[in-house]
């Protein structure tokens, strides 16, 4: 393949069959989730998650084969394009070489439904009829929607308040796929009737809507809970990212100095890096940089704790051990939505303890004005989410040139933000404000932390 084209696509019968399970290659193993109760180790509830998942969960494979039905769905939209942003690098007069692997184009806009089908999947084939989840802006929410349409499951999304209000046209796409979607909190569960209680127009957020869907799943037959980031099976399904962009690089014969991914809990950002993190463990890429970027107000890696936590407000959902806000935390109201979350995904705060992967936090302003630049020059309207990996690789690029090295930078570019142009409104007018680290906080949700006995 010429090194200097814009796109790169595979063709489809060259997509990836099995997800990558970085599991089997970790040099220190996970350490154990661990239920609310009795703080003992623990799988996940098997009233929220069916056996298949619960099995990927902790499996050790390196590979685990993509079931054919979830491979024929995928291909309504993989596998996705890389692309070359050589009108960015051009912008920026930077020796740079700028890769993306763009996830718009799923129907869903966002690289949720990579996960959602799976998810979909399994839970049909163990016969059950009905799923719920939360969702904060409404990409999981609209993602897992699509993916229980193809698979003929009846879907309740609990969604946050003050997303629901602000941002009508997923929950429209939710209900157009055949879901039904609430704001939360809601009247339909116990949590969400007392929180109701103490303020009829509580905002939200996405620990609560977390409390309501496992509330419901638990307390209603043949129901599911489903998580759209964080967990281990959630991340190795996003591998097909990673996979498909390695096996593509490798063609055209370069391989990323650096990548730089956006992290609310962690999915799209492992998705990608995963499968390249394996060469550096096995000592092949030592000096691969691999950028996890925050929002400084919601920064779970760069300024919370690295403890044991509760994923969710009502502590019903296992404690993991992750970098966490404390899960009391009410993030900053910032538009982007999807890195509004207390905690991370526990492989990614495990990979940065072991050194392999770093840490960054930006403030919103500045991940706008790289959404524009990316918009005045590639064309692609991003998510503001997305943004946030954009501004980093805008900075590497720049540091690049200021250096005068020639790095390859690889963008995992999240989604669209087609839905989000109410935030570029408000950053065109001069509405946007940038949100500091909330420091008292984030220490009063953090003495909240659950007591775990030292074994
Ligand atoms: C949800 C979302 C994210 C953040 O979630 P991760 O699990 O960290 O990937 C990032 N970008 C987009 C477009 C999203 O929809």
């Amino acid at each position: 393949m010429d090194k200097e084209k814009t796109k790169y696509i595979l063709d489809e019968n060259d997509m990836p069959t099995a997800w990558y399970n970085i599991q089997a290659d970790l040099p220190e193993p996970l350490p154990p989730l661990l239920n609310p109760q009795t703080k003992e180790p623990t799988q996940l509830p098997p009233f929220l998650f069916c056996d298949e998942l619960n099995k990927q969960e902790f499996s050790k494979e390196r590979y685990i084969d993509i079931p054919e039905e979830v491979q024929r769905i995928y291909r309504s939209w993989r596998p996705t394009t890389l692309f070359r942003a050589h009108k960015l690098e051009k912008a920026l007069d930077t020796p740079a070489k700028i890769y993306y692997k763009f996830e718009g184009t799923s129907p869903a806009g966002s690289h949720k439904p990579n996960t959602a089908v799976a998810q979909a999947y399994y839970n049909k084939k163990a016969g059950i009829k009905r799923i719920t989840t939360e969702t904060g802006a409404g990409q999981w929410g609209s993602a897992l929607a699509m993916a229980c349409m193809y698979f003929g499951i009846e879907l309740k999304v609990y969604m946050v308040r003050i997303s629901y209000q602000q941002k009508p046209y997923r929950r429209n796409l939710m209900e157009v796929w055949g879901a039904k979607c609430v704001a939360s909190p809601s009247p339909d569960t116990q949590i969400g009737k007392k929180l109701l209680a103490e303020d009829s127009n509580h905002p939200g957020s996405l620990g609560i809507a977390i409390s309501e869907a496992v509330e419901d799943a638990a307390t209603h037959e043949g129901t599911r809970y489903s998580l759209g980031s964080v967990l281990n099976h959630v991340l190795m399904h996003q591998t097909i990212i990673g996979l498909e962009t390695k096996k593509l690089m490798e063609k055209i014969g370069v391989y990323p100095d650096i990548i730089v991914a956006c992290v609310g809990g962690g999915s799209n950002a492992s998705g990608m890096f995963l499968p390249f993190v394996k060469d550096k463990i096995a000592g092949k890429k030592k000096n691969l940089k691999v950028i996890c970027v925050e929002p400084t107000g919601s920064p779970s890696i760069t300024k919370g704790l690295l403890a044991y936590d509760y994923g969710d407000v009502a502590g019903m959902a296992p404690i993991a051990f992750m970098h966490t806000l404390g899960h009391t935390f009410i993030p900053a109201p910032l538009h982007a939505g999807g890195l509004r979350y207390h905690g991370m995904a526990p492989i990614v705060s495990h990979l940065v303890k072991l050194g392999l992967i770093e840490d960054k936090a930006v403030p919103q302003l500045a991940t706008f004005e790289a959404g524009i630049q990316f918009a005045r020059t590639e064309g692609y309207i991003s998510a503001p989410e997305t943004n946030h990996a954009i501004r980093v690789t805008i900075d590497e690029a720049i540091k690049c040139r200021e250096e005068g090295k020639s790095k390859v930078i690889l963008l995992a570019h999240s989604g669209h933000g087609h839905f989000d142009m109410g935030a570029y409104d408000a950053y065109l007018a001069g509405k946007l404000e940038d949100f500091e680290y909330p420091e008292a906080k984030i220490k009063e949700a953090l003495s909240q932390l659950p007591q775990i006995p030292v074994k």
